[in-house]
Parts: structure tokens; C-alpha cells; sequence
């Protein structure tokens, strides 16, 4: 190996999905392509340097499971500890990239650059986007002083923390809020705004050795998300308690407020032994916390994300 090797994971989604006709961008089936034949498609990609590939999932992302998060997370640790390897780039569904952004960012903590990225068109659409994002993002891979995990897409480059699907449909279908990208990729240069994810490699050690050995979707503590809305009520909380529910986040209105039936349901589920968590349903912003809150707020982390943290936590 090359102390300059890019390792491509490919996990499926859109960028390798296929439909009937070159015309239909939405009618595909996603994780039809194999990550080697999508490089294969793009010899641009081969001339930025050696790249090692391997086929770590297939899946649409929406059906992503813990399990195959603890496998990516293995696969990402063991091609980081090589010194011959320079970054990794991964292949994704756009649906729940945020979400292994996350935990990826929290159990691998990367000191190199890891590199999600994926399309919103499948690989045989007459305009596909995935070519440009791969090449986008190994761009960022292989860029000096590079680190953590970021998302590239539309030539954006969002952090682990913030990025968000935010568009069902249009190519730029991601958004980083409030904090705005860490930066652009501008004719094969990124353009950096601000600093690269940073590691804390404390976190790496716990969460690592506790995943290793969870196989099965059900050996993961069981976090469900419940949201607030008009006449919102305690009765899912309640059915989830009934179920063993090991942790919940609330998607709160606003700056964290509830309907006083769900609130209720919910500090009962506390004081049951359920550790709750307030997020906002608001797509910007944060929850601020107040003297006298009896359930802690997600410290900015969206509900999708608050909740990997919390199975992460529960799994400590
Ligand atoms: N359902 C697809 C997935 O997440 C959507 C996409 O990739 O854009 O795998």
C-alpha cells in the first residue's frame, strides 16, 4: 500500500441505485451498484490517486440498522489505523446519512478525514449526481490537514454535527443550520469557512469495545423519538414504558415546550428510570436551557442525532 491509498466503503443508497429509464429520477431501487463498478464509472476518480474499495452493505439507507453501523464504525477504525491510508470516503443513502455521520463522529473520532457522501438521483439517471459528489468528496479525502467526518454533496461540505437532509428532492438536499458548512469544493479545491471536526478520543474507547459484539438490532438499548404537536397526549409514552423503553427524545416545540400531558407522561417515564431527552422539531436552533427544566435538553443535537447519542450513552 500507498502512504496516499483513499478507501472507498460503499453501504448503497440512491448513488448506486437503478430505474427502468434514464429519465425517471425517482422511480429506482437504491443499492443496485456495486461501489466498484460506480468507481469504475468515473476514471477521474482513479487519477487522483490509489484507492482501496470495499462493499461494507448494500442497503436503501432508510432500512439502516445499528448492526451496520457497528460494522462500518469497525471497518472505519481498522482502515484508519493504517498508516498507508491517507482518508476514507463512504457511499450512503442520503435518508439517514446524518445519522451515521454521527455516530461515526462520536465512536471513530478521526483523526483523518472520513468522508460520507451520496446522490439524490440514481447512477443511471441522464444527469446522475453521484459522480460529481465521489469526486468531490475524495477531493476532500485526500486534502492536506483534512479530519473527522464530514458530508459532501453539491459541492458542499457539511460537519458530522450539523449536517441535515433538509429536501426530499433537490440535488443541494442538505443543510448545516445555523452554523452554516465547514466549507465548498470549487472546481476539485475545497474552499474551507471553518475548522474540520475534532476528535475526542475518549469517547472512541468506550463506545468501540461495547459495539464489537452487538449483533442483533435487539441487543441495542431501545431509544424511541415521541414529538410534541396539537393535542399531543401521554399515551405513546405510556405504551413505550409498558414495552421497556430504555431511553426517549422529545421533539419539542419551540424552545423546548410541551403539552402538559406529554410532559407529565414523560417525567413519570423519568422518575420510572427512562432517561429522557428535549430536542426541538424547530429545523434550526437549539433547545436553551432554563433554571427549573426537569428533563435535559439535546445540546443542540437534532432529534435523529439526540437519539444516537443517547443509545451511545445507555451502551457506556
Ligand atoms: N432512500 C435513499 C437512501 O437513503 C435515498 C437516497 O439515497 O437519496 O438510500
Amino acid at each position: 500500500m500507498n502512504s496516499q491509498n483513499i478507501v472507498i466503503l460503499g453501504t448503497g443508497g440512491t448513488i448506486a441505485g437503478r430505474a427502468c429509464s434514464a429519465s425517471d429520477n425517482i422511480g429506482y431501487t437504491a443499492a443496485q451498484v456495486s461501489v466498484a463498478q460506480l468507481l469504475a464509472a468515473i476514471p477521474a476518480m482513479v487519477q487522483t490517486g490509489p484507492v482501496i474499495v470495499e462493499q461494507v452493505a448494500q442497503i436503501d439507507s432508510k432500512d439502516m440498522s445499528f448492526p451496520i453501523l457497528a460494522k462500518l464504525a469497525e471497518r472505519v477504525s481498522h482502515f484508519l489505523a493504517q498508516p498507508d491510508v491517507r482518508g476514507i470516503v463512504i457511499t450512503h443513502g442520503t435518508d439517514t446519512l446524518e445519522e451515521t455521520a454521527y455516530f461515526l463522529q462520536t465512536v471513530c473520532q478521526p483523526a483523518k478525514p472520513v468522508v460520507l457522501t451520496c446522490a439524490m438521483r440514481p447512477a443511471t439517471a441522464l444527469v446522475p449526481d453521484g459522480p460529481q459528489n465521489m469526486l468531490d468528496a475524495m477531493t476532500v479525502a485526500r486534502h492536506p490537514g483534512a479530519s473527522g467526518v464530514v458530508a459532501v454533496c453539491a459541492g458542499t461540505i457539511h460537519s458530522a454535527l450539523d449536517v441535515q437532509k433538509v429536501h426530499p428532492y433537490k440535488l443541494d438536499a442538505f443543510s448545516s443550520g445555523d452554523a452554516g458548512p465547514l466549507g465548498y469544493v470549487e472546481e476539485g479545491t475545497p474552499k474551507l469557512l471553518r475548522n474540520w471536526p475534532s476528535a475526542n478520543k475518549k469517547a472512541k474507547k468506550i463506545a468501540i469495545e461495547k459495539i464489537a459484539n452487538l449483533s442483533s438490532p435487539g441487543d441495542w438499548p431501545r431509544v424511541e423519538i415521541v414529538m410534541n404537536y396539537v393535542g399531543a397526549n401521554g399515551a405513546v409514552v405510556d405504551a413505550l414504558l409498558a414495552q421497556g423503553v430504555q431511553g426517549l427524545v422529545v421533539a419539542a416545540t419551540g424552545n423546548g415546550t410541551l403539552h402538559h400531558a406529554l410532559e407529565a407522561a414523560l417525567l413519570q417515564a423519568q422518575a420510572a428510570g427512562v432517561r429522557v431527552v428535549r430536542a426541538t422539531r424547530c429545523l434550526n436552533g437549539r433547545v436553551l436551557p432554563k433554571s427549573g427544566d426537569m428533563l435535559v435538553d439535546s445540546k443542540g443535537l437534532s432529534p435523529v442525532k439526540a437519539r444516537v447519542d443517547l443509545i451511545l450513552r445507555l451502551l457506556k
